[in-house]
């Protein structure tokens, strides 16, 4: 595909849950050199739509880890916890689409029911024809189907999902109100007009969804490019859960090189002298999906 003629407008997507690691890194450095590489525009939104997991002041000590990196974004950061008003107008759509219905099942019963596949539990529609009585709080569920959904990720080929069998009909308004991930995301990329969505391999499983919520909600699909996510020596997503180590601010040029080395790009040697700036020149230049090891998940002490 030819991607110097189109306008680019690509992310990085942070949930303010931590500081940054070596695993977002490696999202923010690829997504920001796809959109540099195509003359494009690169944007930072907050995903900070569960206030519980939300650690306070995260969201600053992320912008400024990214500035310090030379990681400089377009216009304004979009915090999700403003958006409220949007996502509420797309469950609205989906509704008068009759494709939403409440949903009143405990974790457990969702569990002991559901069958296990390659993406997790799937859940069988026990409430598409009613809840049980007695319970108030309810979820809100979108009705899915058999159709292939079906797109072509730039570095894994094609992947595709029959969600109704592989995913099953998923929650888009919580129980405790909040919005789910795959609306929000859905609704921001479109509404900030992203054209290349680059980020990491771990929700590769949940793009035929966004894809369908696209679809209902007559948005366009921007292109996908999936990188591997860095995992620990035990096989796990580095992550605040598994102790990732927090980056460095001071010494920002050594760990963007690893990821260059961890992204396949072969920086020669002698940018380790360099400044930031001939360190993004030469990123910026020489950036190459082909070189990107087409794996989901690849160690982050690599090579
Ligand atoms: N907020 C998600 C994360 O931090 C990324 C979502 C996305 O890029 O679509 O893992």
């Amino acid at each position: 595909m030819d991607l110097q003629n189109t306008s680019y407008r690509g992310r990085f997507a942070p949930s303010p849950t931590g500081p940054l690691h070596f695993g977002s890194l490696v999202a923010a450095v690829g997504s920001y050199l796809d959109a540099r590489s195509h003359q494009g525009e690169w944007y930072v939104r907050m995903e900070d739509l569960d206030p519980p997991r939300v650690a306070a002041g995260a969201a600053d000590d992320i912008l400024r880890t990214l500035e310090a990196f030379g990681l400089h974004w377009d216009g304004q950061v979009m915090f999700q916890s403003w958006r409220g008003e949007a996502y509420r107008a797309a469950l609205e759509t989906l509704r008068q689409l009759d494709l939403l219905y409440p949903c009143n099942c405990s974790r457990r019963e969702i569990a002991d029911s559901a069958l296990e596949t390659s993406t997790g539990l799937v859940y069988q529609g026990q409430c598409r024809s009613g809840m049980q009585a007695g319970r108030v709080r309810h979820a809100l569920r979108l009705k899915t189907d058999n159709t292939l959904v079906f797109f072509s990720d730039r570095l894994l080929g094609e992947y595709g999902q029959r969600l109704e069998t592989e995913v099953g009909d998923f929650v888009l308004l919580r129980a405790d109100g909040l919005y789910a991930y795959q609306l929000a995301v859905v609704v921001d990329d479109a509404e900030q007009g992203m054209s290349h969505i680059v980020r990491g391999a771990d929700i590769l499983d949940s793009t035929p969804r966004q894809i369908y919520l696209q679809r209902l909600l007559n948005l366009p699909t921007p292109s996908y490019l999936h990188l591997p996510v860095a995992v620990n020596d035990r096989g796990e997503k580095l992550s605040k859960q598994t102790l990732a180590t927090a980056l460095d601010i001071a010494k920002p040029l050594p760990q963007l090189l690893n990821v260059l080395d961890y992204l396949g790009q072969e920086p020669p040697p002698d940018l380790a002298g360099t400044t930031l700036e001939d360190f993004w020149s030469w990123a910026i230049t020489n950036w190459a999906v082909h070189k990107i090891p087409p794996q989901r998940a690849l160690p982050a002490d690599r090579p």
